[in-house]
């Protein structure tokens, strides 16, 4: 992509009202457009970003035997009065537009009454268990405050996946697999040395539930954290009785304000009792469906990515999420010869399948250097009049110091190595 014809520019000022890091940052490179409070578009780089998050989690799930589908986000209120969460003081952050004849309709905050009744068209016997159903699909939620960002907004996508399975045993097996997938997926985009599995508090079916903290100081939950042993404990939880359950001692934990980027929660009969799905056992027994549910918010991802791997001059991504794997900076200073050795270097990245963001823009170096570091694309490629002397390309990394002059002849090579 060259950056000329890219419609977004950078911008030296966030809106005044504006708070969070990881939007006025985002808001700056140009990745996201703040459309009111809690609400927030994705422009051309934030959505190659948005799409590259939601790759690396389907490819887990997929691993782990999910089957991709996306639902409705206009809820019908008859199922959501069978499970009793259509009420207000069940669910506080529904969204309830009317139809022209008045009757109301839900705009999805989650959605396992939905699945669960659509289920049971299809699951009748043992052996149509167990199933895992996901999907990336817009939820809306009231949220009574929206000051984080893309990390709490009123509209976000979310990976949400159902579990279905025949027993207790089945069930476990599965939470304990999408844990393990949830920690790889969390290393993937960068956060798996500050992300832990925490206990949390569960419902009526199980003690706890598990969240992914990522550890971060604009992150609005406490947990406390066991770093040995990789694990932590959530405020809303934490006392004497729980901690001697998990045995874990005190003084061997700190305190840490962290961000909630997954949670995975057993769900046992709630929803399958309310909404009617069994199936027959092995000796023909009616018998309810065991569930859990377990999301992730790419686009609160994004933000914790934002907020956590940023520096004093701009965003810095990982590899595996970045908008594009290289960035190359033409410093022409009016040198045709230069211009045309950067064309020349962008046309031989495409032709190698290397994704490549050119700026190609009539600025000053300077500007465009700044510009880089916001942008955060995690190499940099550099063509200068100095480069064209030597016959090189000068490479540097965004998050590491200083640079090296690699021979156009090796300069594939090299990037293919990263
Ligand atoms: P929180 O406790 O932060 O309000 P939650 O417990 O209500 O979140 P879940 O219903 O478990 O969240 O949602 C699953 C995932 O969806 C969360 O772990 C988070 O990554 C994401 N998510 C939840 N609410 C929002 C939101 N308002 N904006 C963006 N992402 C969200
Ligand atoms: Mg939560």
């Amino acid at each position: 992509m060259r950056q000329s014809h890219l419609f977004t520019k950078t911008r030296k000022d966030a809106p005044k009202d504006e708070v969070a890091k990881n939007a006025q940052l985002l808001i700056r490179g140009g990745f996201i457009h703040k459309e009111m409070a809690g609400a927030y578009s994705y422009l051309p780089l934030g959505l190659r970003v948005f799409k590259r998050i939601e790759q690396v989690i389907r490819e887990e799930m997929n691993a782990i035997g999910g089957q991709e589908i996306i639902l409705t986000a206009l809820q019908n209120p008859e199922l959501w009065e069978k499970s009793g969460r259509w009420k207000d003081d069940a669910i506080d952050v529904w969204f309830k537009p009317n139809l022209k004849n008045g009757a109301e309709v839900g705009l999805a905050p989650t959605h396992e009454e939905p699945l669960t009744a659509l289920m049971s068209e299809y699951v009748q016997s043992y052996k149509d268990l167990p199933k895992y159903v996901y999907q990336f699909q817009t939820k809306f939620r009231n949220e009574l405050r929206a000051k984080s960002g893309i990390m709490r907004t009123r509209e976000f996508v979310m990976k949400d996946l159902y579990s279905f399975s025949r027993n207790e045993g089945e069930f476990r097996q599965f939470y304990e697999a999408c844990a393990e997938a949830y920690m790889k997926i969390f290393a993937r985009v960068g956060l798996g040395e500050k992300t832990f599995r925490t206990f949390a508090s569960g419902g009526s079916f199980s003690k706890f539930s598990d969240e992914f903290q990522t550890i971060c100081e604009s992150g609005e939950d406490i947990i406390y954290l066991h770093r040995g042993k990789g694990v932590a404990v959530n405020k809303e939880v934490y006392g004497d009785d729980v901690l001697a359950e998990l045995g874990l001692k005190k003084d061997e934990l700190t305190e840490e304000k962290a961000i909630e980027v997954g949670n995975i929660f057993p769900l046992g009969t709630r929803f399958s009792d309310a909404l009617g799905l069994t199936f027959k056992d092995e000796k023909g027994k009616d018998t309810a469906v065991i569930m859990g549910s377990y999301g992730i918010g790419p686009g609160r991802l994004m933000g914790t990515i934002a907020e956590v791997l940023s520096d004093d001059k701009g965003l810095v991504w990982p590899k595996d999420v970045s908008p594009y794997q290289v960035h190359i900076v033409a410093i022409s200073g009016g040198n045709s010869d230069v211009s045309a050795e950067a064309d020349r270097l962008y046309d031989i990245l495409k032709e190698n399948g290397i994704d490549a963001l050119y700026d190609d823009r009539d600025v000053r170096a300077g500007e465009k250097f700044a510009d880089a570091d916001l942008l955060g694309i995690p190499t940099r490629l550099v063509v200068s009049e100095r480069t064209v002397a030597e016959g090189g390309i000068e490479v540097s990394m965004r998050a590491g110091r200083g640079s090296a002059l690699v021979p156009d002849s090796s300069i594939i090579e090299h990037l293919k190595k990263k």
